[in-house]
Protein backbone atom coordinates (compact mmCIF):
# COMPACT_ATOMS: atom_id res chain seq x y z
CA UNK A 1 0.00 0.00 0.00
CA UNK A 2 1.62 3.39 -1.13
CA UNK A 3 0.28 6.45 0.33
CA UNK A 4 -1.02 8.80 -3.01
CA UNK A 5 -2.40 12.06 -3.55
CA UNK A 6 -3.71 12.67 -6.64
CA UNK A 7 -4.62 16.17 -8.34
CA UNK A 8 -6.82 16.32 -11.43
CA UNK A 9 -9.60 14.36 -11.18
CA UNK A 10 -11.06 14.79 -14.73
CA UNK A 11 -12.36 12.19 -17.51
CA UNK A 12 -9.16 10.15 -16.99
CA UNK A 13 -7.76 10.87 -13.57
CA UNK A 14 -11.08 9.70 -12.11
CA UNK A 15 -10.99 6.50 -13.10
CA UNK A 16 -6.82 6.08 -12.98
CA UNK A 17 -7.56 7.63 -9.35
CA UNK A 18 -10.16 4.94 -8.64
CA UNK A 19 -8.18 1.69 -9.86
CA UNK A 20 -5.36 2.76 -7.46
CA UNK A 21 -7.80 2.71 -4.76
CA UNK A 22 -9.31 -0.76 -6.35
CA UNK A 23 -5.27 -1.65 -5.69
CA UNK A 24 -5.18 -0.86 -2.54
CA UNK A 25 -3.48 2.07 -2.45
CA UNK A 26 -4.57 5.04 -0.21
CA UNK A 27 -5.20 7.63 -2.67
CA UNK A 28 -5.96 11.43 -1.54
CA UNK A 29 -7.25 13.57 -4.69
CA UNK A 30 -8.20 17.07 -5.58
CA UNK A 31 -9.91 19.01 -8.22
CA UNK A 32 -10.90 22.43 -8.48
CA UNK A 33 -14.28 20.68 -9.45
CA UNK A 34 -15.88 19.70 -5.34
CA UNK A 35 -18.11 16.90 -7.64
CA UNK A 36 -15.06 15.01 -8.79
CA UNK A 37 -13.30 15.22 -5.57
CA UNK A 38 -16.48 13.74 -3.93
CA UNK A 39 -16.86 11.31 -6.89
CA UNK A 40 -13.43 9.85 -5.19
CA UNK A 41 -14.33 9.73 -2.00
CA UNK A 42 -17.07 7.58 -2.32
CA UNK A 43 -15.25 5.52 -5.05
CA UNK A 44 -13.06 4.79 -1.51
CA UNK A 45 -10.49 7.81 -1.81
CA UNK A 46 -10.26 10.59 0.68
CA UNK A 47 -11.15 14.12 -0.31
CA UNK A 48 -8.61 16.49 0.04
CA UNK A 49 -10.03 20.13 0.10
CA UNK A 50 -7.01 21.91 -1.82
CA UNK A 51 -3.98 20.67 -3.70
CA UNK A 52 -1.84 21.02 -0.93
CA UNK A 53 -3.62 18.58 1.49
CA UNK A 54 -3.66 15.73 -1.27
CA UNK A 55 0.48 16.78 -1.84
CA UNK A 56 1.42 16.32 1.45
CA UNK A 57 -0.61 13.09 2.07
CA UNK A 58 1.32 11.25 -0.65
CA UNK A 59 4.85 9.41 -0.56
CA UNK A 60 3.85 9.17 -4.07
CA UNK A 61 2.24 12.27 -6.35
CA UNK A 62 0.15 11.71 -9.28
CA UNK A 63 -0.87 14.89 -11.36
CA UNK A 64 -3.84 14.33 -14.21
CA UNK A 65 -4.12 18.13 -16.27
CA UNK A 66 -5.22 19.57 -18.97
CA UNK A 67 -2.15 20.99 -20.51
CA UNK A 68 1.36 22.83 -19.81
CA UNK A 69 0.39 25.87 -18.28
CA UNK A 70 -1.71 24.09 -15.68
CA UNK A 71 0.93 21.49 -15.03
CA UNK A 72 3.48 24.56 -14.31
CA UNK A 73 0.90 26.03 -11.90
CA UNK A 74 0.37 23.18 -9.78
CA UNK A 75 4.24 22.33 -9.24
CA UNK A 76 5.51 25.43 -9.41
CA UNK A 77 3.43 28.08 -7.86
CA UNK A 78 2.83 29.33 -4.83
CA UNK A 79 2.28 26.66 -2.85
CA UNK A 80 2.02 24.39 -4.74
CA UNK A 81 3.45 20.90 -5.36
CA UNK A 82 7.19 21.33 -5.02
CA UNK A 83 6.72 23.35 -2.34
CA UNK A 84 4.30 20.80 -0.35
CA UNK A 85 5.67 17.64 -0.97
CA UNK A 86 6.89 15.23 1.78
CA UNK A 87 10.52 15.12 1.80
CA UNK A 88 11.94 12.03 -1.12
CA UNK A 89 8.18 11.82 -2.23
CA UNK A 90 7.94 10.50 -5.99
CA UNK A 91 6.72 13.28 -8.54
CA UNK A 92 4.48 11.39 -11.56
CA UNK A 93 2.65 13.84 -13.82
CA UNK A 94 0.79 11.65 -16.21
CA UNK A 95 -1.36 14.62 -18.24
CA UNK A 96 0.02 15.28 -22.20
CA UNK A 97 2.06 18.04 -22.05
CA UNK A 98 4.80 20.18 -23.97
CA UNK A 99 8.29 18.55 -24.00
CA UNK A 100 9.84 21.69 -22.83
CA UNK A 101 7.59 22.19 -19.61
CA UNK A 102 7.75 18.36 -19.20
CA UNK A 103 11.83 19.66 -18.64
CA UNK A 104 11.55 22.55 -17.12
CA UNK A 105 9.31 21.01 -14.19
CA UNK A 106 11.51 17.73 -14.22
CA UNK A 107 14.55 20.00 -13.27
CA UNK A 108 12.88 22.25 -10.76
CA UNK A 109 11.91 19.33 -9.39
CA UNK A 110 15.57 17.66 -9.30
CA UNK A 111 16.86 20.45 -7.93
CA UNK A 112 14.21 20.60 -4.95
CA UNK A 113 15.42 17.38 -4.26
CA UNK A 114 12.63 15.20 -6.10
CA UNK A 115 12.73 12.20 -8.48
CA UNK A 116 10.10 13.11 -10.98
CA UNK A 117 8.44 11.50 -14.33
CA UNK A 118 6.57 12.34 -16.92
CA UNK A 119 4.11 9.40 -17.70
CA UNK A 120 1.68 10.32 -20.10
CA UNK A 121 -1.36 7.81 -21.45
CA UNK A 122 -2.85 6.30 -24.05
CA UNK A 123 -6.10 4.48 -24.30
CA UNK A 124 -8.74 6.46 -23.11
CA UNK A 125 -11.33 6.91 -20.97
CA UNK A 126 -11.95 3.40 -21.44
CA UNK A 127 -8.52 2.12 -21.36
CA UNK A 128 -8.26 4.13 -18.03
CA UNK A 129 -11.52 2.32 -16.43
CA UNK A 130 -10.25 -0.76 -17.06
CA UNK A 131 -6.36 -0.04 -15.97
CA UNK A 132 -5.30 -0.96 -19.24
CA UNK A 133 -3.38 2.49 -20.31
CA UNK A 134 -0.61 2.15 -22.33
CA UNK A 135 1.68 4.53 -20.06
CA UNK A 136 5.00 5.96 -21.77
CA UNK A 137 7.50 7.06 -19.12
CA UNK A 138 10.10 9.79 -18.98
CA UNK A 139 12.78 10.00 -16.29
CA UNK A 140 15.72 8.29 -14.70
CA UNK A 141 16.09 4.90 -14.23
CA UNK A 142 15.67 4.56 -10.61
CA UNK A 143 12.42 6.55 -10.36
CA UNK A 144 10.95 4.55 -13.26
CA UNK A 145 11.48 1.18 -10.90
CA UNK A 146 9.84 2.97 -8.07
CA UNK A 147 7.05 4.27 -10.04
CA UNK A 148 6.49 1.07 -12.08
CA UNK A 149 4.41 -0.55 -9.38
CA UNK A 150 1.65 1.67 -8.71
CA UNK A 151 1.40 2.75 -13.10
CA UNK A 152 1.09 -0.82 -13.18
CA UNK A 153 -2.17 -0.31 -10.64
CA UNK A 154 -3.67 2.36 -13.74
CA UNK A 155 -2.22 0.62 -16.91
CA UNK A 156 -1.20 -2.63 -18.77
CA UNK A 157 1.94 -1.39 -21.07
CA UNK A 158 3.89 0.47 -18.65
CA UNK A 159 7.56 1.66 -21.06
CA UNK A 160 10.35 3.33 -19.93
CA UNK A 161 11.39 5.68 -23.09
CA UNK A 162 14.39 7.61 -22.16
CA UNK A 163 15.34 11.05 -19.71
CA UNK A 164 12.73 13.49 -18.67
CA UNK A 165 10.30 14.94 -21.56
CA UNK A 166 10.77 11.34 -23.51
CA UNK A 167 7.11 9.89 -22.65
CA UNK A 168 5.52 13.26 -23.94
CA UNK A 169 7.69 12.99 -27.25
CA UNK A 170 5.82 9.61 -27.75
CA UNK A 171 2.97 10.57 -26.59
CA UNK A 172 2.67 13.82 -29.07
CA UNK A 173 3.45 11.42 -31.87
CA UNK A 174 0.81 8.73 -30.87
CA UNK A 175 -1.58 11.25 -31.07
CA UNK A 176 -0.57 12.82 -34.36
CA UNK A 177 -0.92 9.05 -35.60
CA UNK A 178 -4.40 9.11 -33.90
CA UNK A 179 -5.83 12.43 -35.40
CA UNK A 180 -4.77 11.78 -38.60
CA UNK A 181 -6.53 8.28 -38.84
CA UNK A 182 -9.42 8.93 -37.36
CA UNK A 183 -9.98 11.59 -40.07
CA UNK A 184 -8.95 9.07 -42.82
CA UNK A 185 -11.86 6.96 -41.41
CA UNK A 186 -14.38 9.77 -41.12
CA UNK A 187 -13.50 10.10 -44.64
CA UNK A 188 -13.39 6.37 -45.69
CA UNK A 189 -16.52 6.14 -44.14
CA UNK A 190 -18.27 8.81 -45.34
CA UNK A 191 -17.53 7.72 -49.36
CA UNK A 192 -18.87 4.43 -48.99
CA UNK A 193 -21.70 5.79 -47.37
CA UNK A 194 -22.04 7.92 -50.62
CA UNK A 195 -21.32 4.93 -52.99
CA UNK A 196 -24.41 3.30 -51.02
CA UNK A 197 -23.09 1.14 -48.35
CA UNK A 198 -24.24 1.11 -45.02
CA UNK A 199 -22.18 1.69 -42.43
CA UNK A 200 -21.91 -2.00 -40.55
CA UNK A 201 -20.91 -3.39 -43.75
CA UNK A 202 -18.22 -1.32 -44.31
CA UNK A 203 -17.00 -1.62 -40.58
CA UNK A 204 -17.34 -5.48 -40.34
CA UNK A 205 -15.46 -5.75 -43.94
CA UNK A 206 -12.37 -2.80 -43.21
CA UNK A 207 -12.18 -3.77 -39.55
CA UNK A 208 -10.91 -7.22 -40.97
CA UNK A 209 -8.78 -5.57 -43.82
CA UNK A 210 -6.07 -3.53 -43.73
CA UNK A 211 -7.54 -0.54 -43.22
CA UNK A 212 -8.20 -1.59 -39.66
CA UNK A 213 -7.02 1.18 -36.75
CA UNK A 214 -8.25 1.66 -33.17
CA UNK A 215 -10.07 4.89 -34.31
CA UNK A 216 -12.28 2.49 -36.44
CA UNK A 217 -12.30 -0.41 -34.29
CA UNK A 218 -12.11 0.78 -30.86
CA UNK A 219 -13.71 4.50 -31.47
CA UNK A 220 -15.86 3.72 -34.30
CA UNK A 221 -16.86 7.52 -35.36
CA UNK A 222 -20.48 6.87 -36.91
CA UNK A 223 -23.05 5.38 -34.50
CA UNK A 224 -23.88 1.65 -34.60
CA UNK A 225 -20.57 -0.60 -35.03
CA UNK A 226 -19.11 -0.06 -31.66
CA UNK A 227 -21.27 0.36 -28.88
CA UNK A 228 -18.72 1.93 -26.83
CA UNK A 229 -17.65 4.47 -28.86
CA UNK A 230 -18.69 8.17 -28.15
CA UNK A 231 -20.55 8.26 -31.78
CA UNK A 232 -22.66 6.35 -29.94
CA UNK A 233 -23.97 8.70 -27.00
CA UNK A 234 -24.20 12.00 -29.59
CA UNK A 235 -20.07 12.56 -29.29
CA UNK A 236 -19.63 13.00 -25.07
CA UNK A 237 -16.48 12.82 -24.47
CA UNK A 238 -13.84 10.34 -24.14
CA UNK A 239 -11.12 12.86 -25.34
CA UNK A 240 -12.47 15.93 -26.54
CA UNK A 241 -11.61 17.74 -29.85
CA UNK A 242 -9.95 21.01 -28.18
CA UNK A 243 -7.59 18.25 -26.03
CA UNK A 244 -6.68 17.00 -29.60
CA UNK A 245 -5.97 20.37 -31.04
CA UNK A 246 -3.81 21.19 -28.06
CA UNK A 247 -1.70 18.04 -28.93
CA UNK A 248 -2.03 18.55 -32.51
CA UNK A 249 -0.60 22.00 -31.58
CA UNK A 250 2.39 20.48 -29.57
CA UNK A 251 3.03 18.36 -32.47
CA UNK A 252 3.41 21.13 -34.78
CA UNK A 253 5.36 23.05 -32.54
CA UNK A 254 7.73 20.11 -32.04
CA UNK A 255 7.79 19.41 -35.79
CA UNK A 256 9.08 22.72 -36.26
CA UNK A 257 11.15 22.89 -34.28
CA UNK A 258 13.09 19.40 -35.31
CA UNK A 259 12.73 20.01 -39.12
CA UNK A 260 10.44 17.07 -39.71
CA UNK A 261 8.17 17.17 -42.54
CA UNK A 262 4.72 16.70 -41.06
CA UNK A 263 1.87 17.43 -43.85
CA UNK A 264 -1.09 15.20 -42.40
CA UNK A 265 -0.47 16.52 -39.06
CA UNK A 266 -0.49 20.08 -40.05
CA UNK A 267 -3.74 19.40 -41.86
CA UNK A 268 -4.93 17.21 -39.02
CA UNK A 269 -4.60 20.36 -36.62
CA UNK A 270 -6.14 22.69 -39.07
CA UNK A 271 -9.24 20.35 -39.29
CA UNK A 272 -9.18 19.90 -35.74
CA UNK A 273 -9.23 23.74 -35.56
CA UNK A 274 -11.90 24.46 -37.72
CA UNK A 275 -14.24 21.84 -35.54
CA UNK A 276 -13.47 23.97 -32.61
CA UNK A 277 -13.80 27.19 -34.33
CA UNK A 278 -17.27 25.64 -35.15
CA UNK A 279 -17.91 25.63 -31.45
CA UNK A 280 -17.24 21.12 -30.64
CA UNK A 281 -14.45 21.74 -28.67
CA UNK A 282 -16.10 19.86 -25.80
CA UNK A 283 -17.36 17.22 -27.59
CA UNK A 284 -15.48 14.22 -28.26
CA UNK A 285 -12.47 14.61 -30.94
CA UNK A 286 -14.35 11.76 -33.29
CA UNK A 287 -17.05 14.32 -33.93
CA UNK A 288 -14.76 15.40 -36.65
CA UNK A 289 -16.56 12.69 -38.24
CA UNK A 290 -19.99 15.23 -38.26
CA UNK A 291 -17.73 17.79 -39.87
CA UNK A 292 -16.82 16.02 -42.76
CA UNK A 293 -19.15 14.64 -43.61
CA UNK A 294 -21.88 18.05 -43.73
CA UNK A 295 -24.86 15.79 -44.50
CA UNK A 296 -24.70 14.52 -41.36
CA UNK A 297 -26.55 15.96 -38.15
CA UNK A 298 -25.10 19.64 -37.22
CA UNK A 299 -22.22 19.74 -35.07
P1 LIG B 1 -10.36 16.79 -18.03
O1 LIG B 1 -10.50 18.21 -18.45
O2 LIG B 1 -11.56 15.90 -18.02
O3 LIG B 1 -9.66 16.71 -16.58
C1 LIG B 1 -8.72 17.61 -16.11
C2 LIG B 1 -9.10 17.91 -14.66
O4 LIG B 1 -8.09 18.74 -14.09
C3 LIG B 1 -10.42 18.65 -14.54
O5 LIG B 1 -11.29 17.93 -13.68
C4 LIG B 1 -10.03 20.01 -13.93
O6 LIG B 1 -10.99 20.53 -13.05
C5 LIG B 1 -8.73 19.65 -13.21
N1 LIG B 1 -7.87 20.78 -12.97
C6 LIG B 1 -7.46 21.74 -13.84
N2 LIG B 1 -6.63 22.62 -13.24
C7 LIG B 1 -6.51 22.20 -11.94
C8 LIG B 1 -5.80 22.69 -10.82
N3 LIG B 1 -5.06 23.79 -10.89
N4 LIG B 1 -5.90 22.01 -9.65
C9 LIG B 1 -6.67 20.89 -9.57
N5 LIG B 1 -7.37 20.38 -10.60
C10 LIG B 1 -7.29 21.04 -11.78
O7 LIG B 1 -9.23 16.17 -18.99
P2 LIG B 1 -8.92 14.63 -19.26
O8 LIG B 1 -9.64 14.18 -20.47
O9 LIG B 1 -9.03 13.88 -17.99
O10 LIG B 1 -7.39 14.77 -19.72
C11 LIG B 1 -6.35 15.02 -18.78
C12 LIG B 1 -5.02 14.90 -19.51
O11 LIG B 1 -4.90 13.57 -20.06
C13 LIG B 1 -4.88 15.85 -20.69
O12 LIG B 1 -3.56 16.33 -20.75
C14 LIG B 1 -5.22 14.99 -21.89
O13 LIG B 1 -4.61 15.46 -23.07
C15 LIG B 1 -4.70 13.65 -21.46
N6 LIG B 1 -5.34 12.47 -22.05
C16 LIG B 1 -6.70 12.40 -22.15
C17 LIG B 1 -7.29 11.26 -22.71
C18 LIG B 1 -8.79 11.12 -22.86
O14 LIG B 1 -9.22 10.20 -23.56
N7 LIG B 1 -9.59 11.97 -22.21
C19 LIG B 1 -6.48 10.19 -23.14
C20 LIG B 1 -5.10 10.29 -22.97
C21 LIG B 1 -4.55 11.43 -22.42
Amino acid sequence: MTAIGFIGLGNMGAPMAANLVKAGHQVVGYDLVPAAVAALAAAGGRAAASAAEAVEAGDIVITMLPAGPQVREVYLGNGGVLGRARKGALLIDCSTIDVDTARVVAVAAREAGFDMLDAPVSGGTAGAAAATLTIMVGGEQAAFARGEPVLKAMGQNIVHTGPSGNGQAVKICNNMMLAVSMIGVCEALTLGQKLGLNAQTLFDVTSKSSGQSWALTTYCPVPGPVPSSPANRDYAPGFTAAMMLKDLRLAQQAAGAAAAPTPLGATAAALFQMLVDEGAGALDFSAIYRFIDKSRAKI
